[in-house]
């Protein structure tokens, strides 16, 4: 997807993904989800004054009922763990954690 996805909340607190492809954020569907990867120990606690329970990386299918578009995103908190967005689509590019 490389930063073409983007979301939001609705009136309470469900995050809605909006469809890359149509104008006007249309809502997509949630197909699917997994766990794509669990560690017992977060490796970036050492580092960061907040401490995660565990490690984790949930892989979410997606797809728009508008224009029929279907992709995948994952949610994980052992990649970046904080810093600025436009940082992790430069920097490093997908999948690699911010250097601590
Ligand atoms: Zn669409």
């Amino acid at each position: 997807m490389k930063g073409k996805l983007q979301g939001a909340t609705d009136a309470t607190d469900y995050f809605c993904f909006f469809c890359p492809k149509c104008p006007d954020r249309e809502i997509m569907r949630i197909l699917e989800y997994g766990e794509h990867a669990k560690e017992n120990i977060n490796k970036y606690n050492a580092h960061c004054k907040s401490k995660a329970k565990y490690g984790f990386t949930l892989v979410f299918k997606l797809h728009c009922e508008k224009c029929g578009h279907t992709d995948f995103v994952k949610v994980s908190n052992t990649g970046w763990q904080g810093g600025k967005h436009s940082e992790a689509l430069s920097r490093y590019g997908h999948n690699k954690p911010t250097q601590l």
